[in-house]
């Protein structure tokens, strides 16, 4: 108990609370200040290929020579981790207690899979301690400079991906990344007027599984409806970025910790991927100048 008797919800303590989310606002803005573009990408729900989206931007942009750093912190799938061949990697601090992020190809990664001992664990956390990691690894890692931080956040809209989004000083906005099912739109709606709510800047939409290229005779297979990607970024005035296909050597190199934007360049999976990766560096090129201070 502090010094006075308090059930946590006085003025004194909630000036302290205030008084705390001040400092950690300021430690984030600090550690964050080399970091020139934070892209979250988010989803209404898991297993759209969010983290698939956000290892190949990072991939892609580390490749066309931009200094790149990735941050997952998608607590309950952290599957960077595996996505980019980096299991077992362990991770260093800094003489003065700063955390290193670990190389994957040019990329500075650190992942909530590089922070737990046992990766095939459940990561069974409550809320608070959830947000506390996500604020140390935006307030201690040791990100230096960044031409882009591309952070896999938690699917949905809860208390994870608010923290994210509230805390990244000067973001350059989001990818959402959805199916072209209608009724994955349904989700992608929410995450879109999350971002409305919040005035964090929306990027662009990345439409993923959308179709199915033949590998035989190159003919394109629509698999699931389709339209859920063009009806969301009219109604949220929102660019579809890339319309990504379904290629099982897109999960190949998932499950072989290879991105497959090294590999795949030149097929319609890499075409489209390149169209997300220009649309990145558009919308990085036309931001207003950078707030300093
Ligand atoms: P999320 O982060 O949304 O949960 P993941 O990126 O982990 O989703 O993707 C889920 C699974 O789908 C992974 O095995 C991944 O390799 C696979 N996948 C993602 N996009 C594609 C695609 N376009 N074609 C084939 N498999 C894909």
């Amino acid at each position: 108990m502090s010094e006075h008797e308090c059930n946590g919800d006085c003025g004194h303590c909630a000036h302290a609370a205030e008084e705390q989310a001040d400092a950690m606002d300021c430690r984030v803005r600090h550690n964050l200040a080399g970091v020139r573009n934070a892209v979250v990408v988010l989803s209404g729900k898991g297993g759209v290929g969010k983290s698939t989206v956000a290892a190949n931007l990072a991939a892609a942009l580390a490749l066309a020579g931009r200094k790149v750093g990735l941050l997952d912190v998608d607590v309950h799938g952290p599957s960077i981790v595996e996505m980019l061949g980096l299991r077992g990697a362990t991770l260093m601090a800094t003489e003065d207690g700063r955390i290193l992020p670990v190389d994957a190809g040019g990329v500075k990664v650190m992942s909530v899979g590089l922070a737990v001992e046992d990766p095939d664990a459940a990561i069974i956390w409550r809320g608070p301690m959830k947000l506390g990691v996500i604020q140390q690894f935006l307030s201690q890692v040791d990100w230096g400079e960044l031409d882009y931080l591309i952070v896999d956040a938690p699917p949905g809209t809860g208390d994870e991906p608010l923290t994210v989004c509230q805390s990244l000083p000067d973001p350059l906005g989001a990818i959402v990344v959805t199916t072209p099912q209608k009724v994955a739109a349904a989700d992608v709606s929410r995450s879109l007027a999350f971002c409305d709510q919040l005035a964090f800047p929306v990027v662009g939409i990345v439409e993923n599984m959308s179709g199915f290229v033949c590998p035989h005779c190159g003919e394109r297979v629509e698999v699931f409806s389709t339209g859920g990607a063009a009806a969301l970024a009219e109604k949220y005035d929102a660019p579809v970025l890339g319309r990504i296909p379904l290629d099982p050597a897109v999960c190949a190199s998932g499950d072989a910790g290879v991105p497959f934007m090294r590999s795949l360049a030149g097929t319609p999976v890499g075409k489209a991927f390149a169209d997300v990766v220009s649309g990145v560096e558009k919308a990085a090129a036309e931001r207003p100048p950078r707030r300093e201070g």
